[in-house]
């Protein structure tokens, strides 16, 4: 198996400012192109210390891939910092500068002098085009091994990352399926599952959970198991497709929009302890505006009284954690903006506020269309835990809703 190493440049990442998200996603898609990663080493913003270390790893890997320090800045020194450890010349490709020069015209009106910096490229590297900023990578073959360099910021680096792995694919490629499930728990999904996972064994079963996403299946093979992959796939849906919301990339968010559209359907919701995190959720994909009207954050009573039609005598006898309230909130909404459904959600996030027979962490979420359906929930967690699992809860009661619509 070819071994692969990473260098995450950059004295942010060594202060503890920004998080190492490249060598994560790095470490990911390298295990699944068939390579062991044996390290990833992260230096500060000293050409002498990349050096030393393109040095010391390239004399144990097929592959070493640089992020960061490739920007137009005094201390981007990753381009000097892997010639000088190649013994290789850095030049000034004339037709990069232009092409540089021509992408920062679109965004600034002056041309800052030092973007030269950028067009410098190593003795024999091949350029490697970035659709997003204006710093482009460069890519070595050194005595039969690779050395790449890729910008700091993720956004940049993933693309140019996809770019080149048809490229660098060993034969032990991996191959992946991820399915992805809101509302079962991790432990009775295995138990529906165990017979189809574990009577074979050419995939590898890894189970993830978060408050986030869900509850994720991750199936791994080697690529030429990838028929049998897909099979197995195809029976764990017919168990358990009524959970599952997505696969692979998708998000809960995205599910729900392209099935509003399907269904040609608007939404508006209204939110209390989730303070906007659903609509927040909802607007995060591009073309949410065909379906979604709008949000009210009414977080106090008064508000859900005044905007929504809640009553007053409601909230007294009730309260506003409540299967009443809720279903008020969405009454109201519902005559506020004409959307077709309305959802809405009230709970204690805590860490105050619980009582006896509410304790913290209890939420109902009401759904409207022609009739309610309300569900009362009992989270775990801290406060924001508990305000997200409420928000996509919420969102995975819409998709179950829109599903059974869509096989009316
Ligand atoms: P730029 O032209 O933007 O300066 P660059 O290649 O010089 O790109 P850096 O200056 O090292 O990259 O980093 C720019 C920004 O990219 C950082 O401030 C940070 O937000 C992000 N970044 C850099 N390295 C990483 C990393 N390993 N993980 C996540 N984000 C990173
Ligand atoms: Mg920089």
């Amino acid at each position: 198996m070819k071994k692969a190493a990473i260098i995450t440049v950059g004295s942010e990442l060594l202060e503890g400012l920004i998080l190492n998200k490249n060598a994560q996603f790095l470490c990911q898609e390298l295990k699944n192109l068939g390579y062991r990663v044996i390290k990833i080493s992260t230096v500060g913003d000293h050409l002498e210390d990349i050096a030393e270390e393109v040095r010391s790893l390239l004399s144990k890997v097929h592959l070493l891939i640089l992020t960061g320090g490739l920007g137009p800045t005094k201390d981007d020194l990753t381009r000097e910092a892997v010639a000088k450890a190649l013994n290789r010349d850095l030049f000034l490709d004339q037709e990069l500068k232009k092409k540089i020069e021509e992408k920062v015209k679109k965004y600034h009106s002056e041309i800052p002098s030092n973007i030269e910096r950028q067009a410098f490229v190593i003795e024999g590297a091949k350029v490697i085009d970035n659709p997003v900023g204006s710093a482009p990578g460069q890519l070595l073959e050194v005595d039969g091994k690779r050395v790449i360099l890729f910008p700091g910021p993720p956004k940049e680096l993933i693309p140019m990352f996809e770019s080149l792995k048809e490229l660098l694919k060993t034969p032990h490629a991996l191959y992946q399926v991820i399915l992805k499930y809101y509302s079962i728990p991790e432990a009775l999904l295995e138990d529906l599952l165990k017979e189809i996972l574990y009577s074979q064994d050419k995939v590898e079963v890894a189970t993830m959970a978060d408050h986030v996403e869900g509850v994720r299946l991750k199936l791994t093979t080697s690529v030429e198991h990838k028929k049998f992959l897909d099979g197995l796939v195809e029976k764990i849906i017919e168990k358990t497709g009524e959970y599952l919301y997505g696969m692979n990339d998708e998000k809960m968010e995205e599910v729900v929009v392209r099935l509003l559209k399907e269904n040609k359907k608007t939404l508006a919701v209204a939110e209390s302890c989730t303070g906007g995190m659903l609509s927040s959720l909802i607007v995060n994909v591009p073309g949410a505006s065909n379906v979604f009207i709008g949000g009210v954050v009414a977080y106090s009573n008064d508000l859900k009284k005044s905007i929504l039609g809640v009553k007053e005598g409601t909230l007294r006898k009730y309260g506003a954690v409540s299967e009443q309230c809720v279903r008020e909130m969405t009454e109201g909404l519902k005559k506020l903006t004409g959307a077709d459904i309305c959802v809405a959600i009230s709970g204690i996030a805590g860490p105050s506020g619980g009582t006896p027979t509410k304790p913290v962490g209890t939420v109902f979420i009401d759904l409207f269309e022609q009739d309610h359906v309300t569900i009362r929930y009992n989270f775990s967690g801290d406060r924001n835990t508990i305000r997200t699992r409420s928000a996509m809860m919420a969102l995975e009661n819409l998709r179950k809703h829109l599903k059974e619509r869509g096989k009316l």
